[in-house]
C-alpha cells in the first residue's frame, strides 16, 4: 500500500488546510504556494486518478465536475475568468500524483501563458 496523498491527508483533516468548497466527489483548498492573487486547488476526493489523462480516460464526468467547481470557485473568489492547469508528470511540474487542477486568476496577465 503507497502512503496517502497530501490531498487525501487533507482532506481527512490530519494536515491542516480549510476546504473552501466542495461537491459530491471533489474539493477546493488555497495552494500553499501560491503563483498568482488566487490560486486554488480542484481535487477529487478519490486518489484513484493520478493525472488528468487518467481521470479523462476513467471517469470524464468527474473531470466536468472538477470543471464546474473551478467555475464556482472562481467566481465567488475572483472575477470569475480563471486559468485552469493540469501539471501532467514530473518534467512539467506535477509533484503530487493525485490528480487536481491549478485554478489561478485575480489580475493574470494577458496573452501569456503561465504567466
Ligand atoms: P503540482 O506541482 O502540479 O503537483 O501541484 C501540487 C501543488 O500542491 C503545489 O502547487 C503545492 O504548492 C501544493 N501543495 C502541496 N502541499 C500543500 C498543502 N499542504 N496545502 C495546500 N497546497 C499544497
Amino acid at each position: 500500500m503507497s502512503e496517502p496523498s497530501v490531498f487525501t491527508r487533507i482532506l481527512r483533516g490530519e494536515i491542516p488546510s480549510e476546504i473552501i468548497a466542495e461537491t459530491e466527489n471533489a474539493f477546493a483548498i488555497r495552494d500553499i504556494a501560491p503563483q498568482a492573487p488566487v490560486h486554488l486547488l480542484v481535487i477529487p476526493k478519490s486518489e484513484r486518478y493520478r493525472d488528468v489523462v487518467e481521470l479523462a480516460a476513467g471517469d470524464p464526468a468527474l473531470l466536468a465536475e472538477l470543471v464546474g467547481l473551478a467555475n464556482s470557485i472562481a467566481a465567488e473568489h475572483a472575477d470569475g475568468d480563471f486559468r485552469l492547469i493540469f501539471n501532467t508528470g514530473p518534467g512539467a511540474g506535477q509533484t503530487v500524483f493525485h490528480v487536481h487542477a491549478h485554478v489561478l486568476g485575480g489580475g493574470l496577465s494577458e496573452g501569456s501563458l503561465g504567466g
